[in-house]
């Protein structure tokens, strides 16, 4: 018997729902792939969320945009190199440990982005009158706040280590090297890696064509269009009570902001706080009329070293300093005042201070 076109025998069936099957399982594997990727990486208004440590501190990151996974690896990549390779004076063989060890004796060659942040550094202690000191390491290690110290030093060690903080002691070769003058100067860069790493996360969003929020410890960098198409809101810490509490919202389309405080790393003794934020005036923490201080400008070492210097400096020496450096500061006082400079856009949240 003939077989109607329209039939097909048992045999024929059997080999037909195998091709069929054949055919079906790469399109299964595909969209299986397909969802598990979608879901694993961001797009324009579903975030991918990232948690490391690296500077000292924890690193969120908060990427938005297809690439963002792939954006959010090369950042931490990109971050730790430049602690363990480049500025970390505790990693061996880092260009700032090199310099370190080679102090009194030879220059060191460093990496281009090395030298270059250590001529900045060095600018920006001279402009600040040195009460911004890249060269403080023999004084640090000494208060080790790092390290959870609780021991003030005496005063006679102080004066000694205070000796080899002078920033005058960093020389440059034309060739980009670097130099410590005399052997007990130590390089410590702990005020800019936060906001260092801000800006490599800025690099990799834009090379990834992210967007997002990437916060490095008490640094931020926001950058490209919200989902919602609002401005980004980063909360300003309340630097009287614990980390969940904030004092307001400044809203940013774009930038970098960073906050010093004198509750990041402290021991109190005999009813003394004695903080992380040296002054290098005297070897001591710094004792200005200020309790934290929020910088934003449009590079994140930049605003982490200006936020460091000015809680140094106090409110009034800080002004002109944020105005060479086109930068915006918001103060919290010791008697909890808050004030600001007119470029921000800053929403108070209530609590017990009060804005003058
Ligand atoms: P930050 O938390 O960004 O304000 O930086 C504080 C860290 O910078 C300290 O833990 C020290 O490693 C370093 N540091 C302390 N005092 C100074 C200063 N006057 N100038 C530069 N770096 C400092
Ligand atoms: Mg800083």
């Amino acid at each position: 018997m003939g077989l109607c076109p329209n039939m097909v025998s048992g045999k024929d069936l059997t080999s037909l729902a195998k091709r069929r099957l054949l055919l079906f399982i790469p399109l299964l594997l595909l969209l299986t792939g397909f969802l598990l990727y979608s879901g694993f990486s961001g797009s324009k208004n579903r975030p991918v969320t990232r948690e490391d440590f690296a500077m000292g501190s924890l690193v969120v990151q908060r990427l938005y945009g297809k690439n963002a996974k792939l954006a959010e690896q090369q950042t931490i990549d990109a971050i730790l190199q430049t602690e363990n390779q480049g500025i970390s004076w505790r990693v061996e063989g880092s260009d700032a440990a090199n310099i370190n060890a080679a102090a009194g004796s030879h220059p060191v060659a460093v990496s281009r982005s090395t030298y270059d942040l250590l001529q900045t550094l060095k600018k920006l202690s001279d402009d600040s009158g040195g009460a911004f000191n890249p060269v403080m390491g023999a004084l640090t290690q000494l208060w080790n706040f790092d390290e959870n110290a609780r021991r003030v030093p005496s005063e006679s060690e102080i004066s000694e280590k205070l000796a080899f903080c002078d920033s005058q002691d960093l020389e440059f070769t034309a060739d980009g090297q670097v130099y410590l003058r005399r052997s007990g100067n130590r390089l410590d860069l702990g005020a800019v890696g936060k906001g260092l790493g801000c800006d490599i996360a800025s690099q990799m969003m834009t090379q990834n064509g992210c967007s997002g929020v990437v916060s490095v410890g008490g640094s931020v960098v926001v950058q490209g269009s919200k989902p919602n198409g609002e401005k980004w809101g980063v909360a300003v810490r309340d630097p009287f009570l614990k980390e969940e509490n904030q004092i307001g919202i400044l809203w940013l389309e774009k930038g970098f902001v960073s906050t010093s405080g004198d509750y990041e790393k402290y021991f109190v003794r005999d009813g003394v706080t004695y903080h992380h934020i040296l002054d290098p005036a005297n070897g001591y923490p710094s004792r200005s009329d200020i309790k934290s201080v929020t910088v934003v400008c449009d590079s994140g070492m930049l605003s982490d070293a200006l936020s460091t210097v000015c809680f140094v400096l106090g409110y009034e020496k800080s002004l002109p300093l944020l105005e060479q450096y086109g930068a915006q500061g918001l103060f919290v006082f010791q008697d909890g005042t808050i004030r600001r400079t007119a470029g921000l856009d800053f929403q108070p949240t209530g609590g017990s201070h009060e804005e003058k």
